[in-house]
């Protein structure tokens, strides 16, 4: 059964290295992504795969022809993500919090258990902190078990309200550690510290994905972020409600890129950080303004106040991203609204 203690077998890294540069036999090769671990029956196990983005990840990896195990604890994920893929025999959902040690053996693990909206992650602040150590120690431990490799979901987090811009992964950040976000924040910084620290104490095989602002398909309509929010309210014909003056920027994905960019990652030998994110920067105005326009422009811009801590600017430099996993979003903002509003209204009918 799934749980059995057998040893995982890895996949070698040497298919073809389609549309992209063979490594050189230097022991730095300019492009590590190699398409063709993509495909095969490995075992992978996604934390947090009934999430937004892990929901989108679990659909890939079921139709490139994997195993996936979802382990989630169900806080801000739903069954209603996982419609697609449910019924599938490669497929298995198990209710479980990753802060309890549990065993299964899999080639491969995609760590996304965490809520990632500001809202849902300060409702319980000390299990947010306790899924991104305590629980980041667990798929470690799992990962060294059974030699497979461990792909950690950080965030732009790491860089707080960032002074410098584009944020580049050498950039150490300007995160307040007491305030609303640390949480988040700061416990995310340990966990890339920890897969840090494993792979330089134990060997272990880690991956490390800094993740910016990703929207789509299977965002919670309710769960507070801000193209949710955005779209629900325009399409309600309810006030957009902007934090602040709408002047602070961000830089929006879309979650088939992010999928991408995560399966290439795994499918690499770039430990990271690296950046994942979309470059065009969007200020949050110019977001509702579009959103509202999309959905046919019922809905007046109001105005409350900027939550403490609310990162000025957010833009992701993915210069590594580029050049070592050939990745960059390929999806526009308006297409990827588009999608995502075709979606929402379903759910919003519903
Ligand atoms: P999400 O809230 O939609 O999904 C997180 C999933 O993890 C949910 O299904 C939730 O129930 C589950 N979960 C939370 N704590 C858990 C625990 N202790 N044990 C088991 N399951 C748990 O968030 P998302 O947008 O899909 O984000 C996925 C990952 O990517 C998160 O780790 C997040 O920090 C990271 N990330 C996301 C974004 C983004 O813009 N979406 C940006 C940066 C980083
Ligand atoms: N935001 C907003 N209205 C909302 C939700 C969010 O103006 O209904 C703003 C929020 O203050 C932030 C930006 O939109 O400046 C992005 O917020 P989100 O919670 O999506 O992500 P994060 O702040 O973590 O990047």
């Amino acid at each position: 059964m799934v749980d059995s203690p057998t040893s995982a077998k890895s996949r070698p890294l040497d298919g073809k290295w389609r549309g992209l540069d063979r490594p050189s036999k230097s022991r730095s090769p300019r492009i590590l992504y190699n398409p063709a671990v993509d495909v095969g029956m490995d075992r992978v196990l996604v934390t947090g795969g009934a999430g937004f983005i892990g929901s989108n990840l679990c659909e890939r990896l079921i139709s490139e022809g994997h195993t996936v195990y979802c382990w989630d604890n169900m806080e801000t994920g739903s069954v209603r993500n996982l419609s697609a893929i449910i019924s599938s025999p490669r497929f298995e959902l198990v209710r479980h919090d990753i802060i309890a040690p549990k065993d299964v053996a899999v080639d491969r693990i995609y760590n996304l258990a965490c809520p990632a909206s500001p809202v849902q992650y300060q409702k319980d602040p000390v299990h947010t902190i306790m899924t991104s150590t305590v629980g980041v120690m667990n798929m470690l431990d799992l990962a060294e078990r059974y030699g497979a490799t461990l792909l950690q979901a950080s965030t732009s987090e790491i860089y707080g309200d960032p002074l410098v811009h584009p944020q580049r992964e050498d950039y150490w950040g300007h995160v307040n550690p007491i305030g609303p976000r640390a949480c988040y924040d700061e416990s995310k910084r340990l966990a890339e510290t920890l897969l840090v620290a494993h792979e330089g104490q134990r060997n272990a095989k880690v991956r490390i994905a800094r993740i910016f602002n990703t929207y789509g398909p299977h965002m919670q309509p309710e769960d507070g972020r801000v193209v949710s929010n955005f779209i629900v309210r325009a399409l309600r014909g309810e006030d957009i409600a902007i934090y602040g003056d709408g002047s602070q920027t961000r830089s929006f994905c879309y979650v088939d890129d992010m999928v991408d960019g995560l399966v290439r990652l795994m499918c690499s030998n770039l430990r990271g950080p690296v950046n994942l994110g979309n470059p065009v920067e969007t200020t949050v105005r110019e977001l509702a303004d579009i959103i509202n326009g999309m959905a046919g422009g019922r809905s007046r811009i109001a105005h409350r106040p900027l939550p403490p801590d609310d990162p000025c600017r957010r833009n992701p430099d993915i210069t590594l991203a580029r050049q070592r996993l050939g990745w960059e979003p390929r999806v526009q903002l308006d297409e990827g609204l588009g999608k995502t509003m075709k979606y929402f209204r379903d759910v919003v009918d519903e």
